[in-house]
């Protein structure tokens, strides 16, 4: 649960402390997902100054006590489980039966092991079937208390047990070695999981009700009949659904940079028959892996997008192929600066493009080592803690390169000649777009704006005109979500050929203070005008 989520963090780092060894809480995504009220309990403040206490047998790992500590660490983890109170402090038991304290004749002996998010959908699934096996639940999953595990087993006379889990068969194949080899009682247990649940993606309650749908008597056979009707129904409906494909924020500064790129791309791959190849990374930018951009051949990790060109440039032919790839600032941060000095070092032909945008955007706007203090904001306040910042232009201008560039994202004109510029360049080329991340400046120019004691506040209005020849420009090509295609009014039984579209910019979504028309300088019929008031 999302409780559990704090009160682990909370508790691991107390068994680390206490135990000298590293804790690691693993969250699956839909937990990432979930949000939940919390009990926060008393924040404890510390009073006491940090202070390192040398210890170089435990710090100092080199070759002889490296291996004193990992022959310590190796004892430390099964003392951890062999330890019961750490057991029932992190793994529940939830045992309806023995709280009756007796078996019924129709109960299968069948019990249950699970842990994580998995545990709801369980609970879903028995509520849903009127089912109570006793379930373990596993907070903790290694080490697994062997003994505890053989206990759950004979405590609850179990002859059969389900193990519900994510992904890999881990505490399947602990318990099947579990009870093959130290519970002599329990040599004979049936344990079922990986080979009815799969081991690819997510599990969901309709999963787990089939599951145990094979080894529990269902009563209500009319529920497992509705998830399988509600399964074909998604296997028919889901192909004939229009694909939503991913893309940017309404006015978002990748925008213009991917539609004019892909441009000049398709420009030079025509005129010199060169093929461009691009190396993606964990970014926003990801996002043009799909229609109307495609221009995202690879993602691995952080910094895998140069990281893989370096090498990848040692084998192709630059004649036929030529390297592209995109970093975010965070990203090039964070793990992005050793490949980028290692295509420099080794002369690669490449273009690296970075997407200086200010904020982390994509987990949540954190800011960057390179984010303007001034654009830091603490509770409405101006940041007054955030003194230091690492200028990224700075930086790279430092290495001295031939080709390094610097630009914003909204001039198409400039974008284009920047790109027909270089892009045919040997070694090494560097372009920095320098342009706040577009969500982040609407909300900062909102909460600036809401501040200002003016009041006479400029609007801006972007719109479609009837002169539109409906080319698709703008709202294929480009791609921005805020402009959008309606049905004119038309009797309602007028065929859809035959119905008349109207496309139109959706105030709603449009950000005219932060995308200074992108959609107007696209479209070569002149069909989108803007509109000041109060300028
Ligand atoms: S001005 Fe045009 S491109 Fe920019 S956000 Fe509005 S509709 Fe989108
Ligand atoms: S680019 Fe201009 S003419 Fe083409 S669809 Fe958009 S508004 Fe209409």
């Amino acid at each position: 649960t999302v409780q559990e989520c704090k009160d682990f963090i909370k508790e691991g780092l107390r068994i680390s402390e206490l135990y000298n060894v590293p804790i690691y809480v693993h969250v699956t995504t839909r937990l990432c997902h979930s949000y939940g009220i919390l009990e926060y309990g008393t924040i404890e403040s510390i009073n006491n100054e940090g202070r390192f206490q040398k210890d170089s047998k435990r710090f100092v790992n080199t070759l002889s006590k490296a291996m004193a500590n990992q022959r310590k660490y190796f004892d430390l983890i099964s003392q951890f489980a062999k330890n019961r109170k750490l057991f029932y402090l992190l793994n529940k038991v939830k045992t309806f039966k023995s709280e009756r304290n007796q078996l019924k004749k129709e109960d299968p002996n069948i019990g249950v092991i699970t842990s994580g998010i998995c545990y709801s959908y369980v609970i879903q699934a028995c509520n849903k079937l009127k089912i109570n096996p006793p379930i373990l639940k596993l907070g903790l999953i290694f080490p697994i208390n062997r003994e505890e595990i053989c206990q759950f087993a004979n405590e609850h006379e179990l002859n059969k047990i389900l193990i519900i889990e994510e992904l890999e068969p881990f505490i399947e194949t602990f318990s099947k070695r579990v009870f093959c080899n130290f519970c002599d009682a329990k040599r004979d247990l049936e344990i079922h999981g990986k080979d009815y649940l799969p081991n690819v993606g997510e599990l969901n309650t309709d999963l787990i009700m089939r599951f145990f749908s094979k080894f529990f008597p269902i009563k209500n056979k009319e529920l497992l009949e509705d998830v399988k009707k509600k399964e074909d129904i998604l296997k028919e409906v889901l192909p004939q659904l229009p694909i939503r494909e991913p893309t940017f924020c309404p006015g978002c500064q990748y925008r213009p940079i991917f539609y004019e790129l892909k441009k000049v791309v398709d420009k030079i791959s025509e005129e010199t028959g060169i093929e461009f190849i691009y190396g993606g990374d964990i970014s926003c930018s990801t996002l043009a892996e799909a229609y109307p951009y495609q221009m995202i051949d690879w993602v691995v990790c952080m910094s895998a997008g140069i990281g893989i060109a370096n090498g990848m440039a040692h084998v192709i032919d630059p004649k036929k192929q030529k390297l592209i790839t995109f970093i975010g600032d965070s990203t090039f941060f964070h793990t992005g600066i050793q490949p980028l000095l290692n295509a420099i070092k080794n002369n690669i032909d490449i273009t690296i493009i970075i997407f200086n945008n200010y904020w982390t955007a994509m987990t949540g706007q954190q800011e960057t080592i390179d984010t303007p203090r001034d654009f830091i904001t603490h509770f409405g306040e101006k940041s007054k803690t955030e003194k230091v910042r690492i200028d990224l232009i700075g930086m790279l201008e430092g290495l001295k390169l031939e080709n390094l560039i610097v630009t914003g994202s909204y001039d198409l004109a400039k974008l284009e000649r920047i790109f027909s510029n270089i892009l045919v360049k040997k070694g090494p080329k560097i372009i920095v777009i320098n342009e706040e991340c577009a969500l982040e400046k609407k909300r900062r120019l909102r909460r600036e704006d809401k501040k200002s004691a003016s009041n006479k506040k400029t609007e801006i209005y972007y719109q479609i005109t009837d002169s539109c020849v409906k080319c698709n420009e703008c709202i294929e090509y480009l791609g921005c979500p805020a402009i959008n295609a309606i049905y004119v009014d038309e009797p309602l039984d007028t065929i859809q050929e035959e119905r008349e579209l109207k496309y139109y910019i959706d105030q709603t979504r449009c950000i005219p203070k932060v995308c200074p028309g992108i959609c107007q300088s696209t479209c070569k019929n002149y069909a989108i005008k803007k509109t000041i008031i109060n300028p």
